[in-house]
């Protein structure tokens, strides 16, 4: 639940407002700390605890969030998908994604500057790297 508590001091130090809603929305995330959720499932989540709520108010509520960088973003498929920022202190990071159990793992290395330097010259404006596999405890059930 750490990442919850910094998440609302940062809503806290950016003054915006902690509404109820906006509470339960950050709770329902911080069940999302190790694995991405569909932006579909969190509107299915917060609309069946607010019937009234507009998609449009989820969705801004989870932009709010992401502008802050209490969640990391990214788009798998054709599905915008979210999850607790997994590191305030360095919230630029690449992840492993394992393909059976779903958990993100960090990774503190960014690449980036190998690319740069055979690139010389070039503007590099933004980059994307992510890892896919199976994580230890996958694989160790796989070899079973
Ligand atoms: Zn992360
Ligand atoms: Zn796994
Ligand atoms: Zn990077």
């Amino acid at each position: 639940m750490m990442g919850a508590t910094i998440a609302l001091e940062k809503i806290k130090a950016s003054g915006m407002r902690m509404t109820k809603q906006r509470r339960d929305l950050l709770a329902f995330l911080a069940q999302h700390a190790d694995s991405y959720v569909t932006v579909t499932e969190v509107d299915k989540h917060m609309r069946t605890q607010y019937p009234g709520l507009s998609h449009d108010t989820i969705y801004r509520n989870v932009k709010e969030f992401e502008a802050l960088g209490i969640l990391e973003a990214d788009v798998q498929g054709e599905q915008a998908t979210v999850k607790m920022q997994c590191d305030f202190q360095h919230p630029h990071h690449h992840h492993f994604i394992c393909q059976h159990c779903h958990r993100v793992q960090e990774l503190q290395m960014c690449p980036l500057g190998y690319f740069e330097s055979q690139l010389p010259g070039a503007q590099i404006e933004s980059h994307n790297f992510e890892l896919y596999g199976l994580c230890a405890d996958c694989a160790a059930q796989a070899e079973h």
